[in-house]
């Protein structure tokens, strides 16, 4: 058995492609002459044609393609579309089938979503087969095939005869089937592997069908894999730090919007490790599962992201345009990952493909209208979902794949670290405005509780205290004084000098309190000129002591309210005492009953009751 070679022209003529067979110059002896002569006069009439043409004549391409790295990608095969799946290997190689194959000519190489069987056939690029020489593997660089079976024509050096090693690999096989761990799906040819004879594919996948196929010594394949894993370890490396580090800050500040954030992170990590075909390397899990864990880590990537989205951009339920947009958007993630752990892969990955491109827009839009809303963090949030927009435009468009899932890879990396900095933003922004709150919320709060002209406490703020450092003293068996004071002619006062200068007494008597009192001890203006002080933990003495000290350190001011002479005013001070049995209101009557008792007595003094 000679060498059989395959060389395909292609030739552009009018924006049509014409491939052709130029020639088999050793045929297959499976081949009846019949169908030989056939094919040589259509093949002869239209290599006629096309030199009665002759401009028409463009380029020609060889099924393989030489890479910078001595890898072969391939550019061109064989394929045949069993669309119920019911031919065997024996039938496809048989002679019936020679001409039933088509050649492949559409860029990029992918046979989409289908229920089909898809065969393909294609001879290795040329090869030092010899013993010893650099062994070729053939590589399908696509971790989420289901089923894969490699049909590799082999000749025993003893014998001519051909006959096909076969090996079965994709996710749904076992990890031990697998030649080399890697990845993608690698299969070892080996030395006896006839030279120009087709390789059979047979290709069952419930996924995209991309066809990256590439063909290596196993040497140069050995340092590319290492370049790869290691990129692949610091994508994987990004997304765990991401994950930790919001973990950590979702423990300490407990808020919801970065538990979102870390689910997120988690499922679509899975996801990634998952697609990647890293998962079926670590744990060889049996297909139900590992198909029910891949729908499940989707749909809970997409919903996570949801509801992140919805927490960190604030949607909710009053705005009902956005809210059932998102609501929508969970229902379609549900009802996906549903049809796909119930076996509907099909319609699963249809809906999960139209969800991955629409959900991010989504986001796009809702971050800008937030953005034009007046919230600054969506700008890192309308950046992170731009990124990965991108990413998956390029996973869609670019053709080569290795580099499309680098641009990928690179965008959902970025996107995790800046939906990060979107969170630290947030929260960033979110803490200013709770401390501008909590600083209003004081200021207010002090303002309720202070009497605006003496800068004391006032009556409402005594309502609350009083009740509370009774109890307080009583329950602790403590001494507390209560003192009420009373300008005494302060009427007087007033219609001599007017109230502007009444007001600058009252002042005075403010700063006289605040200067004999501790930071223990509270002065409070009751009423119009009358105050009130609280002596909380205070002897029966060191409170006469006090309330003596008012009286006489007011007394020794000054007033100058009109140009002739110093004007002095006075104070009248009632005392009392807690009592075992006293409410609020006996205590505060006994003082004012003090205090009405030292106006009896003449004024300017201090009575105690
Ligand atoms: P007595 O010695 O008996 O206390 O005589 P008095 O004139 O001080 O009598 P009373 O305590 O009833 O006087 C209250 C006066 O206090 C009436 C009013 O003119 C004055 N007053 C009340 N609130 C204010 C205020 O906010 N500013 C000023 N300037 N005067 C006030
Ligand atoms: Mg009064
Ligand atoms: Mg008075």
């Amino acid at each position: 058995m000679g060498l059989k070679r395959n060389y395909k022209l292609n030739v552009e003529f009018g924006g049509i492609w014409i491939n052709i067979v130029l020639c088999d110059y050793l045929l297959n002896i499976t081949v009846s002459w019949c169908t030989m002569i056939k094919k040589w006069l259509h093949k002869i009439m239209l290599l006629l044609l096309l030199l009665l043409i002759g401009s028409g004549l463009a380029n020609v391409t060889v099924a393989w393609e030489k890479q910078g790295n001595d890898a072969y990608s391939m550019t061109d095969f064989e394929l045949f579309e069993d669309a119920n799946g019911e031919y065997d290997f024996a039938a496809i190689s048989s002679a019936v089938f020679t001409n039933q194959f088509q050649h492949y000519t559409k860029r990029p190489i992918s046979l989409g979503i289908s229920k089909s069987v898809f065969w393909l056939r294609f001879p290795l690029p040329p090869n030092d087969n010899s013993e010893g020489a650099a062994k070729q593997l053939l590589q399908l660089n696509n971790p989420s095939i289901n089923k894969i079976d490699v049909f590799i024509p082999v000749a025993d050096d003893s014998s001519a005869k051909i006959h096909y090693l076969i090996k079965q690999l994709g996710v749904n096989r076992p990890s031990a089937n697998r030649d080399i761990m890697d990845n993608s799906w690698l299969v070892s040819i080996p030395h006896q592997y006839v030279q120009g004879q087709y390789i059979y594919l047979r290709l069952e996948s419930i996924s995209l069908l991309r066809l990256p196929i590439m063909v290596w010594p196993d040497n140069s394949f050995m340092s590319a894999a290492f370049a790869k894993n290691l990129s692949y370890g610091v994508f994987y490396g990004v997304l765990i730090a991401m994950f930790l580090y919001n973990l950590f800050i979702f423990f300490v500040l407990r808020d919801k919007t970065y538990l979102f954030y870390v689910l997120y992170i988690a499922f679509m990590f899975l996801y990634q490790f998952q697609t990647h075909g890293h998962l079926k390397l670590w744990l060889d899990l049996a297909y139900p599962v590992y198909n029910a864990l891949f729908w499940i880590c989707l749909a809970a990537s997409f919903i996570s992201s949801i509801f992140f989205t919805c927490s960190f951009l604030q949607v909710h339920i009053d705005e009902a345009l956005w809210y059932k947009i998102m609501a929508a958007l969970v229902g379609i993630a549900l009802l996906q990952g549903g049809l796909g752990i119930c076996g509907y892969s099909l319609w699963a990955n249809q809906i999960a493909r139209g969800l991955g491109i629409i959900e991010p827009l989504v986001i796009i839009a809702l971050a800008i209208f937030r953005l034009r809303q007046g919230f600054r963090p969506a700008r890192y949030y309308l950046l992170a979902w731009g990124v990965l927009s991108l990413g998956i435009l390029a996973w869609i468009l670019v053709p080569n794949r290795t580099a499309a899932a680098t641009i990928l890879a690179i965008a959902t990396a970025s996107e995790a670290i800046l939906l990060s900095l979107a969170l630290s933003a947030r929260f960033k922004i979110l803490r200013l405005k709770e401390m501008t709150l909590t600083h209003h919320m004081h200021y207010y709060r002090d303002l309720s509780l202070t009497d605006e002209l003496t800068g004391l406490y006032n009556r409402r703020y005594l309502k609350n205290k009083l009740g509370h450092e009774l109890a307080k003293s009583l329950r602790d068996d403590k001494r507390l004084a209560l003192l009420i004071l009373d300008i005494d002619y302060f009427k007087e006062y007033n219609d001599s000098y007017g109230h502007w200068q009444g007001d600058q007494v009252l002042i005075r008597l403010g700063k006289v309190l605040l200067n004999i009192l501790d930071c223990s001890q509270l002065a409070f203006r009751y009423g119009g000129e009358e105050f009130v002080v609280l002596l909380p933990n205070c002897s029966d003495d060191a409170a006469a002591a006090i309330a003596e000290d008012i009286r006489s350190e007011f007394q020794e001011e000054k007033f100058a309210p009109a140009a002739h002479g110093l004007v002095q005013v006075t104070v009248s001070i009632g005392l009392t005492i807690l009592k075992p049995n006293d409410t609020v209101e006996v205590l505060f009557q006994r003082a004012d009953k003090a205090l009405y008792k030292a106006k009896d007595s003449g004024r300017n003094q201090v009575a105690v009751l």
